[in-house]
């Protein structure tokens, strides 16, 4: 990665990276308030208006999506009506990118902004989110990126549990297709939904997990929207993107494969 151009993306972000941080990776983090309290002040749509009566919530079966190709489970999720975000949402937000990307992205859920356009991460925190890429010498369309549920909650309240278990079939999937060198996973409702812990994030992030039968490297840093509100931790999410490049870079060497920025 060319140090002067990732010291720009580290400008941009707002990052200091002569500062010295106060703690080190493995200490507790402060705990990190909801993420779309800061999309909601973001992003100032209203509510999608929702007039026809729809049909009662239909789940798809689990065992069907593992089988699915990716246009197959496209077409699932923005027909799906698993749960009740199936009435208020504009559209679907299925997730973007590379479908071989080494690296997978994986936020909470859509925003105003992302229920509008139908792609994940394009309000704010995305334009945060793409910074955070760039400073690690990633562009956006390099790398997937999708979210925990598919569709946007009303007033970006947090998934229910039953929401999450409905949709999270879609992300598998998306996860086995993509089969990603490494997940870096966004905020405290993706870490805790897709560790199945209740930990706060501080205990959450500065560490790695194996996630799934690929047993894929996955870590956690605090959520762009966050880092919008809470400038003074940005130090430590720089920390956790250069442990996901180390991460890139070894998996890269180790399979003899392309390199990594
Ligand atoms: N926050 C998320 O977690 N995901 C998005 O797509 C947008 C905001």
């Amino acid at each position: 990665m060319d140090p002067d151009r990732s010291r720009r993306y580290l400008h941009a972000m707002g990052v200091q990276v002569w500062r010295p941080r106060g703690t080190n990776m493995d200490t507790d983090g402060p705990e990190e308030a909801p993420p779309h309290e800061g999309d909601a002040m973001i992003s100032e749509s209203a509510e999608p208006s929702n007039v026809a009566p729809e049909p009662p919530p239909q789940a798809v079966p689990a065992a069907e999506v593992s089988g699915m190709d990716w246009e197959r489970l496209s077409e699932a999720v923005s027909s799906c009506r698993a749960c009740e975000l199936c009435a208020t949402r504009t559209q679907t937000v299925f997730g973007v990118g590379n479908r071989q990307a080494d690296l997978m992205v994986i936020g909470e859920a859509p925003g105003a902004d992302e229920d509008r356009k139908g792609e994940p991460f394009v309000g704010r925190a995305g334009q945060l989110l793409n910074l955070m890429l760039a400073a690690i010498g990633l562009e956006r369309e390099q790398v997937f990126i999708a979210n925990i549920l598919k569709c946007r909650p009303p007033q970006n309240r947090d998934p229910r549990p039953e929401e999450a278990l409905r949709c999270t079939p879609y992300l598998m999937r998306q996860i086995a297709l993509v089969r990603p060198r490494v997940l870096l996973s966004v905020g405290r409702i993706s870490a805790q939904k897709l560790l199945e812990t209740d930990n706060p994030i501080g205990k959450l992030r500065g560490r790695w997990f194996v996630f799934g039968p690929d047993e894929i490297p996955l870590t956690v840093t605090y959520h762009p929207a966050y880092l919008l509100r809470s400038p003074d931790q940005k130090a430590r999410a720089w920390q956790d993107l250069i442990e996901v490049t180390r991460r890139l870079r070894a998996t890269a060497e180790d399979s003899g494969a392309g390199t990594v920025a």
